[in-house]
Protein backbone atom coordinates (compact mmCIF):
# COMPACT_ATOMS: atom_id res chain seq x y z
CA UNK A 1 0.00 0.00 0.00
CA UNK A 2 2.39 2.49 -1.08
CA UNK A 3 0.99 5.58 -3.45
CA UNK A 4 3.97 7.59 -5.52
CA UNK A 5 3.05 11.01 -4.65
CA UNK A 6 5.51 13.17 -6.44
CA UNK A 7 3.31 14.48 -9.48
CA UNK A 8 0.18 15.41 -6.80
CA UNK A 9 3.00 17.23 -4.51
CA UNK A 10 3.52 19.50 -7.66
CA UNK A 11 -0.18 19.83 -8.52
CA UNK A 12 -1.71 23.30 -6.53
CA UNK A 13 -3.30 22.76 -3.37
CA UNK A 14 -6.31 21.37 -3.19
CA UNK A 15 -5.82 18.91 -5.97
CA UNK A 16 -7.41 15.61 -5.36
CA UNK A 17 -6.73 12.12 -6.15
CA UNK A 18 -8.86 8.78 -5.78
CA UNK A 19 -6.93 5.68 -5.63
CA UNK A 20 -8.82 1.81 -5.12
CA UNK A 21 -6.82 -0.04 -2.86
CA UNK A 22 -6.83 -4.13 -2.99
CA UNK A 23 -3.73 -4.98 -1.18
CA UNK A 24 -2.35 -7.34 1.30
CA UNK A 25 -1.13 -5.93 4.52
CA UNK A 26 2.61 -6.60 5.63
CA UNK A 27 0.48 -8.80 8.62
CA UNK A 28 -1.16 -10.85 6.09
CA UNK A 29 -4.64 -8.92 5.94
CA UNK A 30 -6.51 -8.66 2.59
CA UNK A 31 -7.27 -4.67 2.17
CA UNK A 32 -9.91 -3.59 0.30
CA UNK A 33 -11.63 0.13 -0.37
CA UNK A 34 -11.26 3.72 -1.99
CA UNK A 35 -8.55 6.55 -0.35
CA UNK A 36 -8.90 10.02 -1.29
CA UNK A 37 -5.77 11.93 -1.39
CA UNK A 38 -5.97 16.22 -1.10
CA UNK A 39 -3.01 18.54 -1.48
CA UNK A 40 -2.95 20.73 1.47
CA UNK A 41 -0.60 23.76 2.04
CA UNK A 42 1.62 21.15 4.10
CA UNK A 43 0.64 17.67 3.74
CA UNK A 44 -1.10 15.44 1.65
CA UNK A 45 -4.84 14.43 3.78
CA UNK A 46 -5.71 10.85 3.60
CA UNK A 47 -9.25 9.95 3.69
CA UNK A 48 -10.62 6.43 2.68
CA UNK A 49 -13.04 3.41 3.72
CA UNK A 50 -11.43 0.49 3.91
CA UNK A 51 -12.37 -3.13 4.50
CA UNK A 52 -11.13 -6.32 5.58
CA UNK A 53 -11.41 -9.46 7.15
CA UNK A 54 -9.39 -10.57 10.49
CA UNK A 55 -8.21 -13.44 11.91
CA UNK A 56 -10.28 -13.67 15.10
CA UNK A 57 -11.40 -15.60 18.29
CA UNK A 58 -15.03 -15.64 19.43
CA UNK A 59 -14.99 -14.53 22.69
CA UNK A 60 -17.66 -16.26 24.00
CA UNK A 61 -17.05 -19.80 22.42
CA UNK A 62 -13.51 -19.34 21.92
CA UNK A 63 -13.49 -20.77 18.59
CA UNK A 64 -11.54 -18.99 15.49
CA UNK A 65 -13.26 -17.26 13.11
CA UNK A 66 -12.78 -14.59 10.23
CA UNK A 67 -13.81 -11.55 11.61
CA UNK A 68 -15.05 -8.87 9.01
CA UNK A 69 -14.25 -5.48 9.50
CA UNK A 70 -15.08 -1.96 8.03
CA UNK A 71 -12.62 1.32 8.93
CA UNK A 72 -12.49 4.96 8.23
CA UNK A 73 -8.84 6.48 7.95
CA UNK A 74 -8.30 10.22 8.08
CA UNK A 75 -4.42 11.12 8.41
CA UNK A 76 -2.04 13.41 7.57
CA UNK A 77 1.30 12.85 5.70
CA UNK A 78 3.96 15.69 5.79
CA UNK A 79 7.43 15.49 2.99
CA UNK A 80 10.26 15.70 3.88
CA UNK A 81 11.45 17.12 1.35
CA UNK A 82 10.50 19.56 -0.57
CA UNK A 83 8.97 18.49 -4.16
CA UNK A 84 10.68 21.33 -6.95
CA UNK A 85 14.10 22.49 -4.73
CA UNK A 86 14.70 19.31 -2.80
CA UNK A 87 15.36 20.97 0.11
CA UNK A 88 14.45 19.33 3.60
CA UNK A 89 11.20 20.47 5.26
CA UNK A 90 11.27 20.63 9.09
CA UNK A 91 8.86 18.11 10.17
CA UNK A 92 7.36 18.50 13.41
CA UNK A 93 7.92 15.84 16.27
CA UNK A 94 4.82 14.88 17.00
CA UNK A 95 4.93 11.04 17.03
CA UNK A 96 2.02 10.29 15.34
CA UNK A 97 2.32 12.45 12.29
CA UNK A 98 3.07 10.24 9.12
CA UNK A 99 5.98 11.26 7.06
CA UNK A 100 6.54 10.91 3.13
CA UNK A 101 10.13 10.15 2.21
CA UNK A 102 13.22 12.13 -0.32
CA UNK A 103 11.45 9.32 -2.87
CA UNK A 104 7.53 10.91 -2.51
CA UNK A 105 6.26 7.33 -1.37
CA UNK A 106 3.26 7.76 0.80
CA UNK A 107 3.32 3.99 2.69
CA UNK A 108 -0.36 3.60 3.93
CA UNK A 109 1.03 -0.10 5.89
CA UNK A 110 1.83 1.66 9.44
CA UNK A 111 -1.75 4.01 8.97
CA UNK A 112 -3.84 0.88 8.39
CA UNK A 113 -2.60 -1.46 11.18
CA UNK A 114 -3.68 1.18 13.63
CA UNK A 115 -6.58 1.64 12.38
CA UNK A 116 -7.48 -2.13 12.27
CA UNK A 117 -6.29 -2.70 16.02
CA UNK A 118 -8.48 0.83 16.89
CA UNK A 119 -11.02 -0.83 14.78
CA UNK A 120 -11.08 -4.62 16.60
CA UNK A 121 -14.17 -5.28 18.45
CA UNK A 122 -13.03 -6.05 22.33
CA UNK A 123 -15.75 -8.54 22.38
CA UNK A 124 -15.64 -10.12 19.45
CA UNK A 125 -18.29 -12.65 18.67
CA UNK A 126 -18.53 -15.32 15.77
CA UNK A 127 -21.90 -14.65 15.51
CA UNK A 128 -25.00 -12.60 16.57
CA UNK A 129 -26.22 -14.76 19.39
CA UNK A 130 -23.32 -16.99 19.89
CA UNK A 131 -24.45 -19.61 22.28
CA UNK A 132 -20.64 -19.91 23.90
CA UNK A 133 -19.85 -23.09 25.83
CA UNK A 134 -21.03 -24.99 28.59
CA UNK A 135 -19.74 -24.07 31.94
CA UNK A 136 -19.76 -27.21 32.90
CA UNK A 137 -18.20 -29.34 30.49
CA UNK A 138 -16.85 -26.53 27.94
CA UNK A 139 -18.65 -28.02 24.94
CA UNK A 140 -19.34 -25.57 22.23
CA UNK A 141 -23.27 -25.37 22.46
CA UNK A 142 -23.37 -23.65 18.95
CA UNK A 143 -22.80 -27.42 17.84
CA UNK A 144 -26.08 -28.47 20.25
CA UNK A 145 -26.65 -29.17 23.80
CA UNK A 146 -24.46 -31.44 26.16
CA UNK A 147 -24.75 -33.27 28.84
CA UNK A 148 -25.08 -31.78 31.34
CA UNK A 149 -27.92 -30.19 30.16
CA UNK A 150 -30.23 -33.07 29.91
CA UNK A 151 -29.17 -34.46 26.73
ZN1 LIG B 1 -18.76 -17.95 19.29
ZN1 LIG C 1 -21.86 -29.54 29.44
Amino acid sequence: MQINVAQQLKSPLGDIRYYSIDETSREGSRIRGEVKLVRTNRSILVTGQLRTVIESTCSRCLEAFECPLEFEMEEEYFPTSDILSGLAVPVSEEVDDFIIGGDHILDLNEAVRQNILIGLPSKPLCQVGCAGLCQKCGYNLNYGLCHCLGY
